[in-house]
């Protein structure tokens, strides 16, 4: 003979998995309204767009990093920055064209790019700042303006990191930032949006 129990537990699994499709279904839409980012680049309209703004740079080195540049517009730098955070996708793009001659060509700006991953620009520990050095390719002199500048970027916590092999770039130290190591920097900054993109397309 079936126990009551026995009796009611299709009607119990019935409601039981009634339950769990409306949690799914609560999830996926909690899951629409954030943002998704993988590599920092959300999907919008179909379309990648990067999920922190142009010159994006980790808020922990932001004080220092408002500080360099507050000192060299009282030395009288005006600093052309041409890079600062990059997304995995863009970084991997770089990559891809430092190591084709074609490419580099029609980049001269470009001087070595590390492989997607690597990079503390994927982490917003990095700026690239232009005129620091001018001349030709293997025979570069720092400028006047890149004496100023790097003194002042050093000052801030900012290395000048591959010297003339990369003359724009400056890096924070991870560690310092209060990372453990630079990976662990690159996997913040690129899962964490800072822009909602979805946020902002409903206002
Ligand atoms: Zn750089």
């Amino acid at each position: 003979m079936a126990s009551p129990f026995v009796k009611k537990l299709p009607l119990l699994l019935l409601v039981l998995s009634l339950a769990l499709s409306l949690e799914a279904f609560g999830a996926d839409r909690a899951k629409a309204k954030t943002t998704t980012c993988t590599g920092c680049l959300q999907r919008k309209s179909g379309k990648k767009a990067p999920c922190h703004p142009a010159n994006y740079v980790d808020p922990k080195i932001k004080g220092k990093y408002t500080a360099a540049l507050r000192d060299m517009k009282r030395f009288g730098v005006e600093p052309k920055i041409t890079s600062a955070w990059r997304s995995t996708d863009k970084q991997a793009a770089l990559y891809r064209c430092s190591n084709s001659q074609k490419c580099r060509s029609r980049n001269p700006g470009l001087y070595y790019a590390k492989p997607p991953g690597t990079s503390a620009h994927e982490a917003g520990l990095a700026v690239d700042i232009s005129g620091v050095a001018a001349g030709p390719r293997g025979a570069k002199r720092i400028t006047p303006k890149g004496h100023k500048i790097i003194r002042i970027m050093e000052k801030n916590g900012f290395a000048w990191r591959y010297g003339l092999k990369d003359p724009a770039h400056f890096e924070a130290n991870p560690k310092a930032a209060g990372y453990r190591n630079l990976h662990q920097a690159i996997k913040k900054t690129q899962t964490k949006c800072s822009v909602n993109l979805s946020a902002k397309a409903k206002r």
